[in-house]
């Protein structure tokens, strides 16, 4: 029976434009997002000469408008000395250009997000919308979807007005020492590029980014620019990296509240998508584009937004079956890759 998870601060949250102390030194703010997924957790660490942003936020006028609570209110007039990105999202990165020129602070990320912030939000060839719906148009989305696709144009967009031209690299396993503290710089694959995630062992806090959130899974998907990918694996291979940690560890995810037992919520994780790919197998009939097999992964329908993440989701655990000797694919004459059981 495994453990269930334990949430130490029980239901109390940070109110709008306040923050709440979860560790020493460590503060929780939370912010809105214009998505089914309604918010967004982000962490002020007190640094000597002011604050260090985990994370910024989705770029709305709420979002900007919170801050400016905050910048007079629970940060006390005092700077914002460093802003780091755990990884290239919108509602992770999304402000964070527009706080570092305002305080003049420096920015830190790894060079995997950055380079695929930019490549997104500059439309390079394979990562702009039209990639986006070729790739999808291999996998079976009616032309009608795409049309939409097209219309609706680059949606990172919606969240990210500017990017950050310069930016301070991380690598797996540096050590930032933040407010005074150590902070270990663990790298996940899979839901991003190179992801980091940030372990404090002295205050036995993790922040997880979206590597390790205690309700949902976290999304994993293939996408135009790396179109035989095989991100599942790496996802479930980066959980691994978080076992060895203490079990008491708090950990701090971008969506949800702060739990204790990263090695429950690992293995639970990995017994879900072993029952998604169990479900895509059975429900495998005859070949089968990566759109037939959306309802057997998700079994309900999707919104435009949501339909993208799914159908990237749903390739990712085709992939995964199909690089691990499971399915076979192949191309037919109507251009569309088809899936079947290996033989
Ligand atoms: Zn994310």
């Amino acid at each position: 029976m495994p453990h269930r998870l334990r949430y130490p601060l029980h239901d109390t949250l940070p109110m709008p434009g306040q923050t709440l102390q979860v560790a020493a030194g460590v503060h929780w703010l939370k912010m809105p997002l214009p998505f089914a997924l309604n918010h967004i957790n982000l962490w002020l660490l007190e640094e000597q000469a002011g604050w260090c942003a985990v994370d910024a936020g989705y770029d709305s006028a709420d979002t900007r408008a919170l801050w400016e609570q905050h910048f007079g209110g629970s940060m006390g007039g005092r700077p914002l000395t460093r802003v780091v990105a755990t990884h290239y999202h919108p509602d992770h990165i999304g402000l964070a250009d527009w706080l570092a020129t305002r305080f003049d602070a420096a920015f830190h990320a790894s060079l995997g997000e950055i380079a695929l912030a930019k490549a997104v939000w500059h439309d390079l060839p394979g990562h702009d919308v039209a990639a986006l719906n070729r790739h999808f148009a291999l996998h079976g989305l009616p032309e009608a979807k795409q049309a939409q696709y097209a219309e609706r144009g680059n949606t990172y967009h919606w969240g990210v007005k500017s990017l950050p031209v310069t930016f301070n690299r991380i690598l797996a396993g540096d050590v930032l020492r933040l407010g005074g503290s150590d902070w270990l710089a663990i790298p996940g694959y899979g839901h991003s590029p190179e992801h980091m995630a940030l372990y404090c062992a002295d205050k036995g806090v993790l922040i997880a980014g979206d590597m390790l959130l205690p309700k949902i899974s976290t999304n994993v998907g293939v996408w135009g620019g790396e179109p035989d990918g095989d991100p599942l694996r790496q996802f479930l291979a980066s959980l691994d990296r978080f076992l060895h940690l203490p079990e008491d560890t708090l950990v701090l995810p971008s969506h949800g509240r702060p739990f204790v037992g990263i090695q429950p919520r690992v293995a639970a994780l990995k017994a879900h998508h072993d029952e998604r790919l169990a479900a895509m197998l059975a429900a495998m009939d005859g070949p089968m584009t990566a759109y037939e097999l959306l309802p057997a992964l998700f079994g309900r329908m999707f919104d435009l937004y949501q339909t993208m993440f799914a159908l990237a989701e749903c390739i990712a655990h085709l992939n995964y079956l199909w690089h691990g000797g499971k399915l076979v694919r192949r191309r037919d004459a109507d251009g569309c890759h088809r899936f079947s059981i290996a033989p």
